[in-house]
């Protein structure tokens, strides 16, 4: 069996991982547009600093990602984040410590008392009765009010999908609280039920010695494919029951192909082939969003925690701050500090745009309106993603539903990608060995 991956990030990568594992007979044929594969998942060295251009880890709430870096042999690679990620703060008009337990949440300054009353509320709001997927904003506005869902889901949107509630479908991108309130009636009771159900910690912010590059590289050096680095795909087409992959420098024959390039770049290769089917990939939409990383000999600042996400009502330029240098100690070298800034999302697209010195400042300027730090970084570095995480917008499962019914018409045609269905290194890593099984049951 020839099979072709097209697109080296972690979604292909995993799914090549596991056709190898499980069938190191076939032959694996692995393209990318990059001359390095990893895609988003890429750490920048300099001076001694990691900074992340994009993801920072995975939490373990979640087996797949685990299982992964377990199924690879590579656990020695793995790194526990720090105890002070616990710690995370919230910039609204000032600085808040973002509450953990219920008194915390009393005593909190971040809701006034009648906003927290009515987030004490939803235990009495019925469950909605019909299944019509909804923006996380009416979700939130429904069960726990317009302050919680304007402060709280407001800056954890920001923080993982570059969005805001309004914009985000909450089936496709909170699928839990959905089912909180489908199966137990609402959040609260939802989770009192799983903590009696379910004993155990919460996710651990998990990543790799000096940055997931480190996994990525291991991954790589552990595939045995045929590699075009270096070679966009232009064209994927149809050859009798096989398949035809065509880059500037390539034509390749294979028996199945993996489509795990973003989607934008999906629906171009496989407009040849089915021009109505790259029309529908080409409808999902992306969020851009910038990483600003900056690093310091010397700072005052303690970076006593994970760091902090603005809301959009605080109307600041950046959506968010992370603290690296506490959450992986060995992000800096020893003594030094540095954090990472995130600009732009679907709150404010335009500050992408700016170049390299303009996001520097954004950022500087971001730092000193919320943290007060006005100290000129001793190393920076940034990272524009102009189509960086995919939009889940209302209906997006429903749309998914249609895409995949379309894909099946093409035996050995496959799509995989953060584009479809889950946009955390989690998501990818299952949906990658899902498929992998998959071909592999056939
Ligand atoms: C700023 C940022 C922060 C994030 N933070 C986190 C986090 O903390 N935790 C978490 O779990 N997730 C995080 N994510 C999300 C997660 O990192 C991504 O969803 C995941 O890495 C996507 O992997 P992928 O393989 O699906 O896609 P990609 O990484 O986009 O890989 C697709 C690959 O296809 C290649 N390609 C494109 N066009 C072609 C072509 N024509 N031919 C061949 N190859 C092509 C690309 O070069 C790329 O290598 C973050 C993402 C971003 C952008």
């Amino acid at each position: 069996m020839r099979i072709a991956i097209v697109g080296a990030g972690i979604s292909g990568l995993t799914t090549a991982f596991y056709l190898q594992k499980a069938r190191p007979d076939w032959e694996l044929y692995c393209f990318d547009a990059n001359p390095r594969v990893g895609g988003t998942m890429h750490t920048l060295e300099r001076d001694g600093f990691y900074f992340e251009a994009g993801g920072n880890g995975f939490l373990t709430n979640k087996p797949d990602s685990l299982q992964l870096v377990e199924d690879a042999g590579a656990s020695d690679l793995l790194l526990r984040s720090s105890d002070l990620t616990r710690k995370r703060y919230i910039y609204t008009d000032q600085i808040h410590r973002l509450p953990e337990s219920p008194p915390l949440f009393l005593k909190s300054k971040l809701l006034t008392w009648p906003q927290k009353l009515r987030v004490a509320a939803e235990v009495f709001i019925p469950a909605k009765r019909d299944l019509q997927d909804e923006t996380l904003q009416s979700f939130g506005y429904r069960r726990v009010g317009k302050a919680m869902t304007d402060v709280f889901l407001d800056a954890m949107t920001a923080g993982i999908y570059g969005t805001t509630p309004d914009r985000i479908s909450v089936e496709a991108a909170f699928p839990l609280v959905v089912k909180l309130e489908r199966e137990h009636g609402g959040l609260f009771r939802g989770m009192m039920a799983r903590r009696k159900s379910q004993a155990g910690p919460g996710g651990v912010l998990t990543s790799f010695h000096h940055g997931v590059q480190t996994f990525i590289d291991y991954l790589h050096g552990h595939l045995r494919a045929h590699w075009y680095l270096g070679q966009a795909v232009h064209e994927i087409v149809r050859d009798g029951n096989a398949f035809r992959v065509r880059s500037d420098a390539q034509e390749i024959q294979v028996d199945q192909v993996i489509v795990s390039s973003p989607a934008y770049a999906a629906a171009e290769m496989l407009k040849s082939l089915d021009p109505t089917l790259a029309e529908q990939i080409s409808h999902i939409g992306y969020s851009p969003i910038a990483v600003v990383g900056l690093g310091w000999h010397e700072l005052d600042h303690p970076l006593d925690g994970f760091g902090l996400l603005t809301t959009t009502s605080a109307k600041m330029p950046v959506l968010g701050i992370l603290w690296e240098s506490s959450v992986f100690p060995d992000r800096a070298p020893e003594g030094k500090k540095c954090v990472r800034v995130m600009i732009g999302g679907q709150r404010s697209p335009e500050l992408v745009n700016q170049d390299e010195s303009g996001l520097l400042e954004t950022a500087r300027r971001g730092l000193e309106l919320t943290m007060g730090i006005t100290k000129t970084p001793d190393v920076h570095v940034v990272q524009r993603w102009d189509r960086g995480i995919p939009c889940y917008p209302v209906g997006h499962l429903s749309a998914m539903e249609r895409l995949f019914a379309e894909v099946g018409k093409y035996p050995g045609l496959h799509l995989c990608n953060n584009a479809y269905y889950g946009v955390s290194m989690n998501d990818c890593a299952r949906n990658g060995r899902l498929l992998a099984e998959k071909i592999t049951a056939l």
